[in-house]
């Protein structure tokens, strides 16, 4: 009872998505005497849902797995899990034996307050676990989905549903620290299934802030309720057309912040140039065209957040120098010369 209730402090005390998920596998295998605990994370692309290990107990060590962008490694299509594909269709605890070990092995689901099912919970044990165990550890479960919302709640911004800044701190210092773990060659956060690793070398985290056009005379000539509903139009614009691991932010005012799963330099470019053009071309009421500048930049192993920001607010920057409703990567104008290397900007005009 001590150990559970301890448990439960520690559980409700955690502010940050993976102490969050590390402190419940730690709390169900020691409360439930598991042999380990695993959360799997249900991904939704389009295609085949996959499922990859986000962070896990054994008597040996704890571990987080995941950075919060990219798929944490090993994930595979659900139907490698039939395990975790039984206690989907299911939707409820789904009992059988590891193969190899032959231990019991039970699989919960976790389901938001919609009902749907974000992942699940896998435990391995010895013996099997009796059912006044297995109801402390849905109780533990019920605690970590409250803990969830409430995360969720304040990782929001509540105009645009988006992503909010002081999430986007906590992004960034997670996708830096799982970088430099594992070195320039082979980021950790570029964690895809095996057979995809080989095309994604030259891949890396990107980051894109965003600053609509002449925001300041839209609220001017139709008001800032009408400039409220361009921010609220914008946002669902961005969220469909960047992917579902691509991490949106809004920064304040009409500034917005982007955070690209791993790909190459081409790709970023190609996506941040479709979201410019779906902008370019969407009628806003009222208000008729909309642009917006954009400028991005590679996240580097030796980076800090501070210098990323730099990096990417001179290529916006640059951006709105030369015409506006312009997509500037930061590397692309430093090797044609058209920007030095963490150039101090001194100008009286004011982006952010
Ligand atoms: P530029 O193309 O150089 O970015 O020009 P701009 O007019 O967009 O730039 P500026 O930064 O001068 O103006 C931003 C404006 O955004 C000023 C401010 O009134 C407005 N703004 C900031 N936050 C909000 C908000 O939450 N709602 C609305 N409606 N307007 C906002
Ligand atoms: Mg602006
Ligand atoms: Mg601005």
């Amino acid at each position: 009872m001590e150990r559970l209730l301890y448990h439960v402090d520690v559980i409700s005390r955690q502010r940050n998505r993976g102490q969050l998920e590390v402190s419940l596998v730690a709390a169900l295998r020691e409360t439930t005497g598991a042999e380990s605990a695993g959360l799997y994370k249900l991904f939704t692309p389009p295609g085949d849902l996959m499922v990859g290990l986000a962070a896990d107990a054994t008597a040996a060590a704890v571990r987080i797995l995941d950075d919060g962008i990219s798929w944490p490694e090993g994930t595979g299509s659900l139907e490698r899990f039939p395990h975790l594909h039984a206690c989907l269709a299911a939707a409820a605890l789904h009992e059988d034996r590891e193969p190899g070990t032959n231990f019991h092995r039970y699989s919960f689901p976790i389901a938001g307050f919609g009902q749907e099912t974000f992942g699940f919970i896998c435990l391995t044990s010895r013996q099997a676990i009796d059912a006044g165990r297995i109801a402390v550890a849905n109780g533990l479960l019920a605690l970590f989905r409250n803990c969830v919302a409430m995360l969720d709640y304040s990782e929001i911004d509540t105009l645009t549903g988006l992503l909010n800044r002081k999430t986007f701190d906590e992004y960034l210092i997670n996708i830096l620290s799982h970088v430099a773990n594992e070195g320039d060659q082979q980021p950790a956060s570029l964690r895809l299934p095996r057979r995809r690793q080989a095309h994604k070398a030259a891949s890396h985290h990107w980051l894109g802030v965003m600053d609509i056009d002449h925001f300041k005379a839209i609220n001017d000539k139709f008001g800032h309720l009408i400039g409220d509903e361009v921010l609220i139009l914008m946002a669902n614009i961005m969220k469909s057309s960047f992917r579902s691991q691509d991490k949106l932010f809004r920064f304040g005012g009409e500034e917005f912040v982007v955070l690209l799963k791993p790909t190459e330099l081409a790709n970023a470019l190609a996506t941040f140039e479709r979201f410019r053009n779906e902008v370019e071309l969407f009628p806003f009421p009222q208000v008729g065209k909309v642009t917006i500048s954009i400028g991005f930049t590679r996240i580097g192993l030796y980076d800090t957040p501070s210098i990323i920001l730099d990096n990417a607010d001179e290529a916006l920057y640059y951006a709105k120098e030369n015409g506006r409703n312009l997509v500037a990567s930061y590397e692309e104008l430093l090797d044609a010369g058209k920007l030095e290397r963490h150039q101090l900007m001194h100008t009286d005009v004011e982006i952010f």
